[in-house]
């Protein structure tokens, strides 16, 4: 009789923790983020904006909701601000015009949705879902992409929508650059050289892992240019039976080293923890090649990692016990 009492205690204990074991994780890009370049004030409205998406997304994990869901809804918010480079706050292609991508993938069924290259849709991680969801494709791109999402009844702007001053004034100095140098993409001695891709991680009560990335790309990409963000395997991946991974940075070289696959693939073959196979790619890998970026990335038992190997990124995570965290720069 004892032992069937402790035992059912012992399990009650066990489906608990189980039950509290879920965990959000966002990022708002890497990049030059250095607290002398910072105002108070701004870094105050990154750090308001990242909590307003971590509780979004976390109030659909506290009710039950799913992880796909946590991860769209925390996007969102950060879609609809011009702070970071996705939706309103897009950076602009060379021609002066907004290019948008997007991924989304659940980790249970690893079914994913992407659109690439769409110029029209207010939120493209919306898109993304769909496409995972309500056709029986992977990837849709420009023209075909945005008609899709109009049928699916999602919302539709004008480019004009994602027109920024500040955005505008980077691709000026991009091209400035260009003209100089024959390169341009910001580097790392300019102020702007930032990448503000937005993405989210989320485990949830039921154990399910998902992964979802937005960007508008980098700052004087060609018109077409597509990035790793709408890359499934590069710039987003979820497993259940490993982890959830949302990356940002250079993304030819995200493309080329197939990142987010690579921290997945890393577990699964060769048994690693998600946080030293993660610090090996972004800290070691990428940067003996010299390519920018970071990531977030959360495995099925809610631990989490958010290494990145520029001087800052815009992260932040509410943690098992609930606890909510953000940074900007290193340490
Ligand atoms: N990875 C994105 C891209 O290359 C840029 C970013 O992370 O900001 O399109």
């Amino acid at each position: 009789m004892k032992t069937i009492i402790s035992l059912s205690i012992s399990l009650l204990i066990s489906v608990s923790a189980i039950a509290q074991n879920y965990v959000l994780v966002i990022h708002g890009g890497a990049g030059t983020i250095l607290k002398e370049n910072m105002s108070d004030s701004l870094e105050n409205a990154y750090r308001l904006k990242m909590e307003e998406a971590l509780y979004k997304g976390y109030s659909v994990l506290q009710k039950g909701g799913t992880s796909v869901d946590a991860v769209q809804q925390a996007i969102n918010i950060m879609e609809d601000s011009p702070l970071f480079n996705s939706a309103k706050g897009a950076v602009f292609t060379e021609e002066g015009k907004n290019e948008l991508d997007a991924s989304i993938m659940d980790g249970k069924t690893l079914s994913a949705g992407a659109v690439a290259g769409v110029t029209t849709i207010k939120n493209p991680i919306n898109a993304a879902r769909a496409v995972m969801e309500n056709s029986p494709h992977v990837m849709m791109s420009g023209k075909g992409a945005e008609t899709f999402a109009e049928r699916q009844g999602l919302e539709i702007v004008p480019n004009s929508y994602f027109y920024t001053q500040p955005n505008f004034n980077r691709l000026k100095a991009a091209q400035k650059a260009e003209k100089n140098r024959g390169n341009g993409f910001l580097t790392e001695e300019n102020p702007d050289y930032k990448y503000g891709t937005v993405g989210a991680v989320a485990l949830d009560k039921q154990g399910n892992l998902a992964a979802g990335t937005s960007t508008g790309g980098m700052t004087n990409k060609k018109y077409g240019r597509i990035g790793d963000s709408p890359i499934i395997g590069a710039g987003t991946y979820a497993n259940n039976n490993t982890c959830a991974i949302s990356c940002t940075g250079h993304g030819e070289y995200f493309i080329k080293n197939v990142v987010a696959y690579d921290v997945s693939a890393k577990m699964e073959y060769q048994q690693m923890p998600l946080d030293a196979a993660a610090n090996e790619i972004v800290n070691k890998k990428l940067k003996d090649i010299g390519a920018a970026g970071g990531l977030i990335g959360l495995d099925r038992n809610g631990n989490m990692t958010m290494p990145f190997n520029t001087p800052g990124m815009y992260r932040g995570a509410i943690t098992r016990d609930g606890k909510v965290e953000t940074y900007l720069y290193k340490n």
